[in-house]
């Protein structure tokens, strides 16, 4: 690998750059769709982690807008060993935002963590914590967060409204904002008790009937824990097809606009096919792009991808295995 490595400069369409350094957790939600590490799904997929300085050297790659920070997630980012040399060391330009369950220790954070890596002008919080009920604390969470706004970090709590828990999660949203602290709410995406919700620009892309054969190009750049770089979040949870490594010496943002085949169309992430509003305020903007639809694979479900067909697991003792919680938002950090 030569010391340096050539610019990564994502162009005006390019919405999202993470690297997902762990996806370790230290929370068991039981609808998580990740691949925990030391989990039978996880060991699958042979996955390592890549040691901090290629990370550093991965990072020091990007030339990114002001408007475009590196996302850290997983898993629980902060769990990665080299965390806080990662959020030291990369070049000084480059802004982060965390996505985290906030079970770190948080004067450990403050200690060690300037604020200005996560501080940049941006209409939502760069550190993004989940409140997912029953695994995390939202006392604790709050008191974290008042420490580190105090601290001079600029933190918002994030709550899935899931029907079984939306009144719990709008009562919260009350209570927090009233204290002063950012609390939103997402959108529950996925299938619950027969309803499909939220809106996807592609029929029959989430929780499909069958897998069918098409072509896919991205506007992420996603990177696992190896380093590994993805077309959609859902190849990345499952480790299956990556199309380039974040070292690689030719790996460059004109990659990223290739349509690519893809053969689990119906297994699609909701967070990658939904419809949304773009930064321009341009409704009707999906992470990817599918065209040629055809013809269903055969014999080609979660298990012969080789991945763990039980991560999608069951949700408040429903037997469905996969059809109530493939959700990113509802499903990650
Ligand atoms: S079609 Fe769906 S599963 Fe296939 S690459 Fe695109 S988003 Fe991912
Ligand atoms: S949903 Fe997030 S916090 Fe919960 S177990 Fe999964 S990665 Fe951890």
């Amino acid at each position: 690998m030569p010391e340096t490595l050539p610019y990564i400069k994502p162009k005006q369409h390019h919405n999202y750059v993470a690297f997902f350094l762990t996806l370790s957790c230290n929370l068991r939600c039981p609808y998580c769709i990740n691949l925990h590490n030391g989990g039978p799904g996880y060991k699958r997929t042979g996955r390592k982690h890549m040691e901090v300085d290629e990370w550093i050297k991965a990072a020091n790659r990007l030339v990114l807008r002001d408007d475009l920070p590196l996302s850290l997630q997983g898993g629980e980012a902060t769990l990665y060993s080299g965390f806080y040399r990662f959020v030291n060391e990369v070049r000084e330009d480059i802004k982060m935002d965390l996505l985290t369950n906030m079970m770190f220790d948080v004067d450990e954070f403050i200690k060690k963590v300037p604020p200005w890596r996560f501080t940049r002008e941006a209409p939502y919080a760069a550190i993004r914590v989940s409140y997912h009920p029953g695994q995390n604390n939202i006392e604790e969470l709050m008191s974290k967060a008042f420490k580190l706004r105090d601290a001079g970090f600029r933190v918002g709590i994030y709550g899935i409204e899931h029907p079984s828990i939306r009144d719990h999660i709008l009562q919260t949203k009350e209570r927090c904002t009233k204290l002063g602290i950012d609390f939103r709410t997402k959108e529950f995406l996925g299938e619950w008790e027969g309803r499909l919700y939220g809106t996807f620009r592609y029929e029959g892309s989430v929780c499909g009937d069958m897998m069918r054969h098409c072509e896919c190009r991205t506007t992420e750049i996603i990177v696992d824990p190896a380093g590994f770089v993805y077309k959609c979040h859902a190849d990345l949870y499952r480790g299956r097809n990556p199309f380039a490594h974040i070292l690689d010496d030719d790996f460059n943002e004109d990659m990223i606009e290739e349509f690519r085949p893809c053969d689990f169309y119906g297994d699609c992430n909701p967070c990658d096919v939904k419809v949304k509003t773009n930064r321009f305020q341009v409704f009707g903007h999906t992470s990817v792009e599918i065209r040629n639809i055809g013809s269903p694979v055969k014999n080609n479900n979660l298990n012969v991808a080789g991945q763990a067909g039980n991560i999608f697991m069951p949700l408040q003792g429903k037997e469905d295995k996969r059809k109530e919680d493939t959700v990113k938002e509802w499903g990650t950090t």
